[in-house]
């Protein structure tokens, strides 16, 4: 062979094996991109480059989402008030470490309702993302002690997902106090001076000495009634703000509901009988209240004698308890006036009455309602009311059993 021969023969076969490795590389890279493509889940046809783009992208997104994850860890850690982050099925996504310091067990995936016990609160936020409005209320929690807290409910959506934060403010850490005390000194005086302010006119009356003895007997008789009717403003007051500070005495216990119902309703009866109003009953026997027999007593007396004063004559008053799973429920109905929906979100606040004169002559405080409201969330149940005007009210308590 000539030399020539050898040399086209080397070249050939160098050639040959250049081209095979070239497409071994090739058929690995194709190899490559297949399984890229397929992990990537991208269509068939893209190139290398547009392969590596995507890559590129994904380990970009992957960092963006860590920094955000670190973020949102750092927000959370460092907030200085409890703060929850809820999904649209009020879940827990997120919580700050203050959250987990100050309320009771709180943990991501639980329900807000399960985890703060305020159907108030979950209520609200349910609202807030349906409405994407803001929304601020004051609630009280006993999860974790009591405290009231003031909430801002800042809901917003996320790809189309409603979701919420929740931040809350412990009122008494915020409070000023000499502010709070002075408004409370000043209702409390002013509600305090309009019967003093009857009994010096009806003192004044009796030092006529031209009145008859009867008008004496009557102006002398109507000094008592104000007299009492001081007083029992008085017990309120000092039993409302014991429960506040959470000095009262033990509101937990077991009482027996027909037995507490029925001194009530014995107390009641000549109530009763001067507004011409029947109450019916119908209780679950064996029945048993988490509360003490003078709770007990406060809340139904409260509500039932409210039931008959405010019903007009010849009304119809309806008590009803039953357990209902691990709660009972106490409903009291009456078809009576009714209150307008004006006045109903406040008939709970301190004084609040819808006719101050009607109430005042039928000897109410103003008082009675919150102290219902108080009782029964120190027992980590709620009270809720419905009324339309000129039908009726229905107060409806829910409260919890202890296993
Ligand atoms: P009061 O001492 O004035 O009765 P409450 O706190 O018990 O105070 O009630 C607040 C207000 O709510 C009352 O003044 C009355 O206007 C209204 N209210 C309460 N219960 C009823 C009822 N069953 N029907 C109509 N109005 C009611």
């Amino acid at each position: 062979m000539s030399n020539i021969a050898i040399i086209l023969l080397v070249t050939a076969a160098t050639s040959g094996l250049v081209l095979a490795i070239a497409l071994l590389a090739i058929s690995r890279l194709r190899a490559e991109r297949t399984r890229i493509e397929s992990a990537l889940g991208s269509s068939a046809g893209a190139s290398i480059e547009e392969t590596t783009a995507a890559l590129a992208r994904m380990a970009d997104e992957a960092t963006v989402t860590r920094r955000c994850r670190s973020r949102l860890e750092k927000i959370m850690a460092e907030c200085p008030l409890p703060t929850i982050l809820l999904n649209r099925e009020r879940v827990i996504l997120e919580l700050s470490a203050r959250a987990e310091e100050e309320l009771d067990q709180p943990r991501r995936r639980r329900g807000l309702l399960e985890t703060l016990g305020s159907h108030e609160l979950d209520e609200a936020a349910a609202s807030a993302m349906d409405t994407q409005k803001p929304a601020e209320l004051i609630v009280r929690l006993y999860a974790g002690g009591r405290r009231t807290y003031k909430v801002r409910l800042a809901p917003f959506r996320i790809e189309g997902e409603a979701e919420c934060l929740v931040f809350l403010q412990d009122v008494a850490a915020s409070m000023d106090f000499g502010e709070l005390r002075s408004q409370f000194a000043a209702t409390v005086s002013h509600e305090l001076r309009t019967p003093l302010a009857g009994i010096r006119a009806l003192v004044e009356s009796l030092q006529d000495p031209s009145l008859s003895p009867e008008d004496a007997a009557k102006f002398l008789g109507r000094v008592d009634q104000e007299t009492q009717r001081l007083g029992q403003l008085i017990d309120e007051i000092l039993f409302l703000s014991s429960l506040e500070s959470g000095s009262a005495e033990n509101i937990a216990g077991k009482a027996m509901f027909g037995e507490a119902a029925s001194r009530v309703l014995e107390k009641l009866e000549p109530l009763a009988r001067q507004f011409e109003v029947s109450i019916d009953t119908r209780i679950q026997p064996d029945l048993s209240l988490p509360l003490s027999e003078r709770m007990a007593g406060t809340l139904l007396s409260n509500l039932l004698e409210n039931a008959i004063k405010y019903s007009g004559r010849g009304s119809h008053v309806e008590l009803s308890a039953e357990k209902e799973g691990r709660q009972v429920r106490i409903v009291i109905r009456d078809d009576g006036i009714g209150i307008d929906a004006e006045h109903l979100p406040h008939i709970f606040e301190r004084f609040y009455r819808v006719d101050k004169s009607r109430s005042r002559r039928l000897g109410g405080t103003g008082l009675g309602l919150s102290i219902v409201k108080h009782v029964v969330e120190s027992a980590g149940g709620e009270v809720r009311a419905n009324s339309r005007e000129g039908f009726g009210t229905e107060m409806t308590i829910l409260l919890p059993l202890r296993p």
